[in-house]
């Protein structure tokens, strides 16, 4: 056969091969597309996403190529996971109790079809004033214009319990802003806002960024208002800000945090999550070179504070490792 021969001859065998319905060599291999819906470009959410995809598409009996999707973050990724527009998701595990429960901002809409994989990391809550506002407690809010979070976020959902934990409610401050994280960070370096709520790991590149200026300071949320505050929303541990993490924070801060998790939508096949699970904790190195806070993912610790039942892959990969 000619070249040209040997290339009709292709044509027509693939054209045969579609009219029966036999999958072409090129749909054999075809990798499933799934989407992890992630959070901000300047938090740890997305580069954790990022890393996550890279491991899966290397992973070589998991036939899966995984697109990272930018979000608010946590409400707005429960609701991709609900309307089937995500297969998995990063989320604060406060929210994703209140998605499957169908509570707080999910009144009316709970999202059942969300099975937990892994807690990873504490996102704390980290309150960023310019030095110029005087504000030292959440209560000085009062009156101020704050970057409450970005819309879907679950940062907003936190700002909102701890101004209520000091007795403020968002009509108590001149303006609520709910802007991007990164239009946020913007906005407290240039004066426009006097402060801004950011839940994220320690060392996000956002918080890092706001204190470039040295125009900013954190602002601790302690006090018998943080204890009322835990003893209702329980999943907030005190967590400090140790000194030095963000450029010119000479003393230690202490705040709430909640938790970084993973979920995976329920009708994704058990075997499907159960190798997406084997797959992170098989090449933990990847993942946790992604982030500092992405190296609290161990498997000891990858139930701590799971609020949601488990898939079924990730339960069977638990099981297997005597993970309890
Ligand atoms: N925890 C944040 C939120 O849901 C997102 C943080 C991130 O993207 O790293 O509001």
């Amino acid at each position: 056969m000619t070249p040209r021969h040997r290339i009709v001859a292709l044509v027509l065998l693939l054209g045969l091969a579609a009219l029966v319905g036999a999958p072409t060599p090129i749909e054999a291999q075809a990798k499933r597309l799934v989407t992890i819906a992630s959070g901000w470009v300047v938090g740890v959410y997305y580069p954790l996403a990022g890393a996550m995809s890279r491991i899966v598409y290397k992973a070589k009996d998991l036939n899966l190529r995984a697109t990272v999707e930018s979000s608010g973050a946590s409400v707005a990724n429960a609701k991709l996971i609900g309307g089937g527009e995500a297969e998995f998701a990063l989320l604060q595990n406060d929210i994703a109790y209140y998605a499957h429960n169908g509570t707080e901002m999910f009144k009316d809409q709970a999202v059942k079809n969300m099975g937990g994989v892994f807690t990873i990391y504490p996102e704390l809550i980290h309150v960023v004033a310019t030095t110029t506002s005087g504000i030292r407690s959440p209560k000085d809010l009062k009156g101020k214009t704050v970057a409450i979070g970005p819309l879907g976020s679950g940062t907003e959902a936190n700002a909102v319990q701890i101004l209520e934990a000091y007795g403020l409610k968002l009509g108590d401050l001149r303006k609520a802003e709910r802007i991007g994280a990164g239009e946020a960070a913007d906005a407290l370096k240039d004066g426009r806002v006097d402060a801004a709520f950011f839940t994220v790991g320690l060392g996000g590149a956002v918080i890092i960024d706001t204190f470039v200026t040295g125009k900013v300071a954190l602002v601790p949320v302690t006090g018998t208002e943080a204890e009322a505050l835990k003893k209702r929303y329980p999943f907030y541990t005190t967590t400090p800000v140790p000194a030095n993490t963000y450029k010119g924070q000479e003393q230690e801060v202490s705040t709430v945090a909640v938790m970084a998790m993973m979920v995976a939508r329920s009708d994704l096949p058990e075997d499907l999550v159960y190798r997406f699970t084997k797959a992170i904790f098989d090449d933990l190195a990847q993942f946790h070179a992604a982030h500092a806070a992405a190296k609290h993912l161990t498997l000891k610790t990858a139930l701590d504070g799971m609020p949601i039942p488990l898939h079924p892959g990730a339960e069977k990969f638990y099981k297997e490792k005597g993970v309890k």
